[in-house]
């Protein structure tokens, strides 16, 4: 469990997470949407310190990453999770199974001779099966996410932080995407943090999503409960969006 307390960070004088509250419970699918510039990657990239708010607690199971002294403390509460970056970040010097099994050395204790099993297993997990020679830029976009999604589930973490993960793909690797979020929180039994502006994305795989806006949580419910809040501004950005959606943007 992830339980966030007054978090707040500030840049350039403007409070982009403005004292927040949420918990984020074991097993959930738990998306944070809202229009952009409005904290939803600061707020991510708090989860695991890889941006340092200024006041508030983040609580993973029991340990506060935010007074976490030593970098050693930080990179144990680090381990137990993946993180799924918005332009996949893999490594085009590295081929498909050495990108999967980049952290193992790092966050696991499993041996060298090993490393190739457990890329080819998380590469099937994500539906890969044989491009575990193949370069990184013979890949798609949608298969580049999902060799990025290998490499974040490779060392069986307990969380899974998705940023912006369809943004960029067509509907079809998109739509793959949202059924892998879906899956790796079945068969790991993860919890998963999502941040997203896509409404398809959110409405379909979220136990619970929380609206940010102005780095504020103004609603948080699950996504029948967003559609039919009552708060203007998550109505209008709803709206709005499946207007667009259905625009085909
Ligand atoms: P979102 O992910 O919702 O698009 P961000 O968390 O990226 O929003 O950004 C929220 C606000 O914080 C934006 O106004 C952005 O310009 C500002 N911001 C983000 N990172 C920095 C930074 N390193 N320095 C100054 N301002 C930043």
């Amino acid at each position: 469990m992830i339980e966030i307390k007054k978090l707040t960070k500030i840049y350039d004088n403007k409070k982009v997470l403005n004292n927040i509250n949420v918990d984020i419970k074991t097993g959930e699918i738990f998306t944070v949407m809202g229009p952009s510039g409005t904290g939803k990657s600061t707020f991510i990239k708090s989860i695991i310190r890889l941006i340092k708010p200024e006041s508030g607690e983040i609580i993973i199971d029991g340990r506060d990453i935010l007074k976490a002294k030593k970098q050693f403390e930080i990179q144990s509460i680090r381990r137990d999770f993946g993180y799924l970056f918005q332009d996949s970040a893999l490594f085009d010097s590295l081929n498909v199974w050495e990108n999967v099994a980049f952290g193992l050395k790092y966050l696991t204790d499993i041996k060298p001779d090993k490393y190739f099993d457990v890329a080819r297993e998380k590469l099937e997990l994500v539906g890969l099966k044989d491009i575990e020679y193949k370069k990184i830029n013979e890949l798609s976009g949608g298969m580049k996410k999902r060799v990025a999604l290998a490499r974040a589930i490779a060392h069986n973490p307990k969380y899974i932080l998705y940023d912006e993960p369809t943004t960029g793909l067509d509907p079809i690797s998109s739509e793959k995407i949202m059924n892998l979020i879906s899956e790796m929180s079945e068969k790991l039994g993860v919890t998963s943090v999502v941040v997203t502006h896509d409404v398809k994305l959110a409405f379909t795989i979220s136990t619970r999503i929380g609206m940010l806006f102005g780095g504020k949580f103004l609603d948080v419910n699950t996504p029948e409960g967003i559609k039919n809040s009552s708060i203007k501004e998550v109505k209008e950005f709803v709206e709005t969006s499946f207007i667009e959606v259905n625009r085909g943007h």
